[in-house]
């Protein structure tokens, strides 16, 4: 068993995971750069440790200084959190080289899922189907010609490395393509130092269904059902929510266990998510996250699953605490993500804040860092805070959310807050009528956004 966890992460998800050492007994220790010597997981952790100066190559990215401060405090594990070093699977090589266990997949399954072309043939393999398109990878303007022609415009170029919704350009007819290619290579060289793209017949109103998983390393899985998360702008979710309003328990049962099936298959362990766009009653997968998602606790609202427990209990080598007839849905779960952005543009806007105060009562869950007085450094995310309600049923959700943004005071900087207030008034919302495309024709003609 652990007893000192060291948490490589800040903000929101650091506290996320520090909460739930304390309840298991477990000592945290948190580590910050400079510009986050006063941060609330600093403050809450049971230790903390500098690791470097703001900039995140130099703090939160840097292996030699995390490896170094586990060593000093006598951590014996490493939570990841999201982002950061959370998918990069030559730092969970060097921890199991080190005798740290890294909490979350192996090496191995982090490599193959972090390439999109790899991951894509591997879940072919395991029986889970996916968005028609090149098989493996295009090497160059002449296959991508050829290619996009036989799969049928529109398509879109993405990069193998991609993520964050970077690399990806949409080809809507032939005149298109040699730009999409162009772009998505360099964009793919710049962000992630891999040129290598594939090509994806682009589907023109899906939705963004995933499903979350999770493995005991043993070969035992489950599913945890679906989160909605089509709300996106730029490929970035902003509002998610489960049980999917176009999902039923049967679709549920269906490709959950087709998910369940394929992580059990390769012995995954720890949490993942199987991302798919779901067009007219099809699932298409489009990649898998092999860590915790900013979303998951929507999906801990509905199922009363603790998913960083589970997390570390598996890591510890024990058997998950729940199996898959435990799961069933009760009620319904939504998340705003809380960007410290200023709309129309939502251009990032750090500074002071001089007065928070967060929302409570029945079905309210505020995972934040913030506090009175706090300055939101420059060098990192804008999220700040998730709100995430739960109800009986999705009216009800609604209406939760809708009080809990009233009661929400986050002073001295601009966020997103009045962007949920006005989706809140939308039809198309209250009925969950909506597609990956929904908030960016909305916010076309609501704020004037491009
Ligand atoms: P990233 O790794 O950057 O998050 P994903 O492959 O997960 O990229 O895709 C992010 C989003 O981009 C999806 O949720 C969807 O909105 C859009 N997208 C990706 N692939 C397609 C496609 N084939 N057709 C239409 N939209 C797509």
């Amino acid at each position: 068993m652990f007893d000192k966890i060291l948490i490589a992460n800040r903000g929101e998800i650091a506290l996320r995971v520090i909460r739930a050492c304390r309840e298991m007994g477990i000592q945290s220790v948190a580590v910050h750069s400079t510009a986050d010597s006063d941060a609330m997981h600093v403050r809450m952790a049971d230790e903390s440790v500098c690791i470097g100066p703001p900039p995140s190559t130099d703090s939160y990215l840097s292996v030699p200084a995390i490896i170094s401060a586990c060593e000093i405090t006598g951590a014996q594990a490493i939570h990841p959190g999201y982002g950061f070093l959370s998918e990069n699977a030559s730092f969970v090589q060097i921890l199991e080289d080190h005798d740290i266990k890294f909490i979350g997949p192996t090496a191995e399954h982090i490599r193959i899922m972090g390439d999109k072309i790899t991951a894509k043939e591997t879940m072919l393999k395991l029986g889970v189907p996916c968005v028609p398109g090149s098989e493996g990878g295009v090497p160059d303007l002449e296959t991508a010609k050829k290619v996009a022609a036989e799969i049928g415009y529109p398509v879109i170029v993405k990069a193998t490395a991609g993520g964050g919704g970077r690399g990806m350009k949409l080809a809507k007819t032939a005149k298109d393509i040699e730009s999409a290619f162009q772009t998505a290579r360099s964009e793919g060289k710049a962000a992630f130092g891999n040129d290598e793209v594939y090509i994806e017949k682009y589907l023109t109103r899906p939705r963004h269904i995933e499903i979350q998983v999770f493995g005991d390393g043993k070969g035992k899985a489950v599913h945890l059902g679906e989160r909605d998360c089509s709300l996106q702008r730029r490929h970035q979710k902003v509002f998610e929510e489960a049980p999917g309003p176009a999902i039923d328990a049967e679709t549920r049962a269906r490709i959950g266990k087709i998910c369940a099936d394929a992580v059990a298959g390769i012995n995954y362990i720890g949490a993942g998510t199987i991302e798919f766009l779901y067009e007219d009653g099809e699932f298409y997968f489009i990649e898998m996250n092999t860590r915790l998602q900013v979303e998951h606790p929507v999906t801990e609202a509905i199922f009363g699953v603790d998913l960083v427990r589970e997390q570390i209990r598996v890591a510890e080598g024990l058997d998950m605490s729940f199996s898959q007839e435990d799961i069933e849905v009760n009620g319904h779960a939504i998340e705003v993500r809380i960007n410290a952005e200023k709309l129309p543009d939502f251009r990032p806007c750090p500074g002071r804040i001089t007065q928070y105060h967060a929302p409570g009562g029945l079905g309210v869950r505020m995972d934040s860092a913030l506090y009175d007085g706090y300055s939101i450094p420059p060098y990192y995310d804008s999220l700040i805070g998730k709100l995430i309600v739960h109800g009986r049923d999705r009216p009800e959700a609604l209406a939760r959310l809708n009080r809990a943004l009233g009661e929400l005071i986050v002073d001295g900087v601009d966020t997103t807050v009045p962007l949920f207030n006005a989706l809140l008034a939308e039809k198309d919302i209250q009925t969950g009528d909506y597609n990956i495309h929904w908030l960016e024709k909305w916010l076309e003609t609501n704020l004037g956004a491009s």
